[in-house]
This record gives structure tokens, C-alpha cells and sequence, in this order.
């Protein structure tokens, strides 16, 4: 038996062009091949538990070998093989009609990498690294013959009698010039522990027995030179295809020191696990991340039927869940997932916003059998889920029954909890509630303590997240505001009752604020006189909250626009019942007058870490000849 016959192509040549497009993905012959000979023997699997495969099963397997001195790389496995026919259908029509596909978009479209990715490749992409394939294949059906198919690469194949005794079929690439990399034991152990880890069956990969003899025995025998032991490299039950009953906490620990060696114990995970109206499980955790924005992303594995397919998981995992580790697996998601796929797909969505109520769910049950162990997660657990309720309404439903609010004395409070605690003292004249808080507790230590005695309660707001959670906890409380702890005076902070006039006349305010505006002789900042408690700093530096928010804003979107263009803006607040300012009013001196001025607004700034460089320099020295 011997035909020669024609791939159903109507361009020739198409191969250098795909190459050419999908050079950088090279590797993936490999993911495609295996798990094809693993869909093989899966196959086989079900065969015989239907009872239509009456003969022996065996050990299933998948083997992958290279020979450097051939140059070839052989996948073979002891799946349900195929017969002549059966290549001619499967491979030589089915596989390479994606091929014609693809080139007809292709001749269409300008844009490579928007229709790249939309074809799976299969068995084709051999090619990217092979000028020649060969099949052995023979089929589990009962009395069928080996088969024998090669191709070059071109639209030409050539199909004969093949070789196999045993069931099953063995894919040999002639490796060409370009691809020889891949003729490297180190090179496709790597390609396998990122594609095949966690396969279902047994990989097995090593290296042939040379050809050659290297010597003699003892006896005289030719020596053939082995090289490695094959040996199999994958875990074909890892937990997430497990269920959860069976699985101890150390077993999830265990793996995610597998998946990420380096990486701290995590906090806590999610097992997922659905069969309706989509397919998926997998194993989320939530790792511990410190305040800075520097977790990474793309740590979330992508599985399909325990096929690696990518760690780019956006659109499946909502943005805010980015930062989880652990694995996805679906068979829903085809191997070759491309961006433009990933967004159309309805199945995405949904997987989207069940990962996402999976999250909140979990968190909750935290929250609510557990409130000491959350609060104790909260540090690292905080950034997670403001970043959730920032980003998505749904997740802020959720999560604003267990998202925290954290005060300076490190006590934690649910938003409804809040409320009632700082209701009575922070409700002002117009019946708003205010909050108050810090985004620096070492730096605006002065203006914490001046609103404490007034008996006001500062929140904590120091992660990288908290300025868009501040705008976000605005928008959806009733009738509450922010305001950054410095943004005013302590007694200004929350507009109670109209304040008293203050001790000054008008003429003598007047003069107060000329002596300390040409002190501070500097546009950016504006002098005001308040009517403060005697108790409170003489002066004081602030920022209006509204002014700073969007001069932050701007300089979020790149410092342009409006805000991003006024100068700083201070108000160097004095207050006029101070006795300082008496004095510094009575005093006959200009000289001294204007000194003591430039001192009580250096030690304002002093206070809030202004202070640097000449004008540090400056107020030592002045201090010192005060002295
Ligand atoms: P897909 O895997 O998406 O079906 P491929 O191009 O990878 O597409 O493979 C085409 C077809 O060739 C497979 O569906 C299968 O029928 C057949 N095939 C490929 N490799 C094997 C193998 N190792 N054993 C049996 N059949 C195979
Ligand atoms: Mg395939």
C-alpha cells in the first residue's frame, strides 16, 4: 500500500508565513503534540469503560524523546491510534483545514496578530519546528493495519504501510535548522514543566540509546551509550481535580509551594468547583501582600483538562482578583486562547462573576465564624478587597458587610459599625457626616492629636489604593465626607457651630496677617487669621482636601490638565487666640516681630516634615540666636 496524495490547500507555501507570524510561540508544538496523544489514550480510557473496547487497556502513557545525532523529537503514546483513513481524515483534511482558514483571513486582513491565535494549531504548528513529520500509527480497532504518513511541509504527503505492532502512534519531527534548540534535554524539560506538569497520564521523558556503540564490555559485547533514565515528569492528580473533602489544609499548602517555591505560606484559598452553566475548577489563593503595589501579577495559571494554556488571565479573573495565585482549569476555554476570543466569549463573563461572588462568599464566611482571625488578615487581605469595591459595584455590595476601616489606635470597624461610633462627634451643622483621616500617621502626628482631643476618631488610609477608596466610600455613603486630617484645623475640620470671633480686632488681625505675609514672603502661601482654641498650635500649615485630591488625580493621569498645572496651595491657618500671637503683636521690634513670625511658621511646617534643606538650615540657626 503506497499513495501520494494532495493536502486540500489551495496556496502553496503557507507554511513560512505562519512561522514567520508565530515565531515567538514556537514552544507550543510540543503542548499541542502531548496533548493530543494524552487526548489519545483519554480516549482509550472511555472507550473501554463504555465496554467498547472488550481488549487490554494497559498502563497509559505518553512518551516524549529526542535524539540529538538525528535530530528528531518523537512523541508517541498508547492511545487509540489511527487508521490510514483515519490519518487522511483527522490530519491531513481536519488539521489542515484550520491551516486554509487561517490563510484566507490571513489574505484579508493586514493585522497578523488579530487573526493569529483564532486557528488552533494543533497538530500543524509540528511544522513551525519540523521540515518533516512522520506518523506511525495503528489503530485499537480490531484486525487494523499500521499506518505510515509523512509530509514535508509542503502541500504533499505520502501515506504507506507503517511499522507498529503495538497499539497507539508515535509522531517523529525532523527537527530543521532553525528549531535545533529544541534538540536540548534542558531546553524541552522546561517546555514540559511548563505545559505538561499536571497532565492526567503519565509523561514520560528521556533520552535514546545512542546508535553507535561507545566501547565494549567486559565480555567483549558492544557498549551502547545510555543516556538519562526516562523517567515521568508530571502529576497527573493535582488538587484541584480532587475534591475538597479529600484535601487537608496541608495538601493546598503543599501544592502552592509547589506551583511557587518562593513564595510566603498564603492566607487562606478558595477550592472552586462547578459543572453547570460552565465547567471549572481550580485552586485560588490569596498570597500575603505587603502595602506596596508591588504584587504581581499573572500568577494565576490557566488550565484546560490539565493542559498550562497561559498565565494571562486577564478577562477570566475580574482585574481586582489579578493579584490571587493558583490555578484555573476549564475545558470550556480552548488551548489556544486568543484576546479577542477571551472578550466575545460569554462563558468568560460568567466564569468572571463566579469567581468574583466566590471571593466575596468566602470572605464573608471569614468574616463572620472568624472576626479575630480576619482582622489579623486584614493588613494583607485589605488591598484585595478595597481594590474589588473600588472596581467593581457588584463586589462592593458584597464586601461592604466585611471591608474594614482601620483607626489609629488599630481597632477595625465595619462601615455600619463606624457610622455609629463617630455619628455623635462628627456630624456637622448640616448633618454630614465626616470622617477623618491620615494618610501619613508619622508625619501628620500633630494634627492627629489635635483632632483626638477634640475627641474626633482618625482613620487610617495609607495603602496605594486608599486615595481611590476615600473618592469610592464618598460616593456610595450617605451624606458622608473624607477629609484628610491636614486638610484644615482641627476645629475647622468638622463646621459645627458658627465659631466665636477671636480675642484680635479687626486692626490688629490686619496687622497680624501683613507681619506673617512678609515673613513667609511666598505667593503659595495663604495667611488667614481662625478663631481657634488658646490650646492649639499658634500656626499651622494645611491643604484644602478638595484642591489636593485633584491636584493627586492629575498627577495620577500624567500631571496634565488644569489641576495638575495650579501650583502647591497652602493655608498657614494663625490662630488668633494664641498667646504667641498676642505677643508677637505687642512686640515694638519689626525685627523681632517678623522673626518670631518666620519661627512659628517654620515650626508649622517642621511639624509636618516641610521643613528641608536652606530653610531647615535657616530655622537652626535662628533658633539658635533666639536662644
Ligand atoms: P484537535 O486536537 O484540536 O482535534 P489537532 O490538529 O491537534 O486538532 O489534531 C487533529 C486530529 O488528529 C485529532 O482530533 C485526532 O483525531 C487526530 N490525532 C492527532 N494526534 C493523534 C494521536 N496521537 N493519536 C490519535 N489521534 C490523533
Ligand atoms: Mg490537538
Amino acid at each position: 500500500m503506497q499513495e501520494k496524495g494532495t493536502i486540500s490547500i489551495h496556496t502553496e507555501n503557507i507554511f513560512p508565513i505562519i512561522k514567520k507570524f508565530l515565531y515567538s510561540d514556537h514552544e507550543i508544538f510540543l503542548r499541542e503534540l502531548v496533548s493530543n496523544a494524552v487526548d489519545a489514550t483519554q480516549k482509550m480510557k472511555r472507550l473501554a469503560s463504555l465496554g467498547q473496547y472488550k481488549g487490554e487497556v494497559g498502563d497509559l502513557r505518553v512518551e516524549v524523546a529526542f535524539d540529538e545525532k538525528a535530530k528528531t523529537i518523537t512523541i508517541s503514546d498508547n492511545g487509540i491510534g489511527m487508521t490510514a483513513e483515519e490519518i487522511k481524515k483527522y490530519i491531513n483534511q481536519i488539521a489542515f483545514s484550520g491551516a486554509t482558514e487561517f490563510m484566507e483571513k490571513f489574505k484579508e486582513s493586514k493585522d497578523a496578530n488579530e487573526i493569529i491565535g483564532r486557528f488552533g494549531l494543533g497538530f500543524y504548528s509540528a511544522f513551525m519546528v519540523a521540515d518533516k513529520v512522520e506518523i506511525e500509527s495503528l489503530s485499537y480497532q480490531e484486525g487494523a493495519q499500521p499506518a505510515h504518513w509523512v509530509c514535508d511541509g509542503s502541500t504533499e504527503f505520502e501515506l504507506s504501510e507503517g511499522s507498529l505492532t503495538e497499539r497507539g502512534t508515535e509522531i517523529t519531527l525532523h527537527i530543521n535548522q532553525d528549531s535545533e534548540e529544541f534538540l536540548s534535554k534542558y531546553k524541552l524539560q522546561e517546555i514540559l514543566d511548563k505545559y505538561c506538569r499536571f497532565l492526567p497520564v503519565p509523561i514520560i521523558f528521556g533520552t535514546k540509546t545512542e546508535d553507535e556503540p561507545d566501547g565494549e564490555d567486559e565480555e567483549g559485547k558492544p557498549k551502547y551509550k545510555q543516556v538519562d533514565v526516562p523517567n515521568v515528569i508530571n502529576d497527573t492528580n493535582p488538587i484541584w481535580t480532587k475534591s475538597p473533602n479529600d484535601l487537608k489544609d496541608e495538601d493546598y499548602l503543599e501544592f502552592y509551594k509547589q506551583l511557587y517555591p518562593f513564595s510566603e505560606e498564603p492566607l487562606f484559598w478558595i477550592h472552586l468547583n462547578v459543572d453547570y452553566p460552565f465547567n471549572l475548577t481550580g485552586v485560588l489563593y490569596f498570597p500575603k501582600v505587603k502595602n506596596e503595589f508591588d504584587f504581581q501579577r499573572n500568577k494565576i495559571k490557566l488550565f484546560s483538562r490539565q493542559v498550562f494554556i497561559t498565565d494571562e488571565v486577564k478577562d477570566i479573573v475580574p482585574e481586582f482578583l489579578m493579584l490571587l495565585h493558583g490555578v484555573i482549569d476549564s475545558p470550556d476555554i480552548p488551548l489556544n486562547v486568543s484576546r479577542s476570543f477571551l472578550q466575545a466569549d460569554s462563558n468568560v463573563k460568567k466564569i468572571n462573576t463566579y469567581i468574583t461572588k466566590k471571593v466575596a462568599d468566602k470572605l464573608a464566611e471569614l468574616f463572620k465564624n472568624d472576626r479575630k482571625g480576619y482582622e489579623e488578615k486584614w493588613p494583607d487581605i485589605g488591598l484585595f478587597v478595597k481594590y474589588g469595591m473600588v472596581s467593581e459595584d457588584k463586589f462592593y455590595d458584597k464586601a461592604k458587610e466585611f471591608a474594614l476601616l482601620t483607626n489609629t489606635e488599630k481597632q477595625n470597624f465595619t462601615l455600619e459599625e463606624y457610622k455609629e461610633k463617630v455619628a455623635a462627634e462628627q456630624t456637622d451643622k448640616n448633618g454630614q457626616l465626616v470622617y477623618i483621616y491620615t494618610n501619613d500617621p508619622e508625619k501628620q502626628d500633630a494634627f492627629i492629636q489635635s483632632a483626638t482631643k477634640k475627641g474626633y476618631d482618625v482613620l487610617v488610609m495609607n495603602s496605594p489604593i486608599d486615595n481611590h477608596f476615600v473618592s469610592s466610600l464618598e460616593q456610595k455613603l450617605e451624606k458622608t465626607q473624607l477629609k484628610r486630617v491636614d486638610s484644615d484645623v482641627a476645629d475647622k475640620l468638622i463646621s459645627k457651630e458658627d465659631a466665636p470671633a477671636h480675642i484680635l480686632t479687626e486692626e490688629e488681625s490686619a496687622k497680624v496677617k501683613t507681619i506673617f505675609e512678609k515673613a513667609i514672603n511666598r505667593p503659595a502661601y495663604r495667611v488667614e487669621l481662625e478663631s481657634l482654641n488658646p490650646e492649639e498650635l499658634p500656626v499651622t500649615v494645611t491643604m484644602d482636601e478638595f484642591m489636593r485630591r485633584m491636584k493627586e488625580m492629575a498627577a495620577m493621569g500624567g500631571g496634565m490638565g488644569f489641576y495638575g498645572s495650579m501650583p502647591d496651595n497652602y493655608k498657614v491657618v494663625i490662630n488668633a487666640n494664641h498667646k504667641l500671637i498676642t505677643r508677637i503683636l505687642q512686640d515694638e521690634n519689626e525685627q523681632e516681630q517678623s522673626q518670631l513670625a518666620r519661627q512659628a511658621f517654620d515650626l508649622a511646617l517642621l511639624s509636618q516634615g516641610l521643613l528641608t534643606g536652606a530653610d531647615l538650615t535657616e530655622f537652626v540657626n535662628r533658633s539658635v540666636n533666639l536662644i
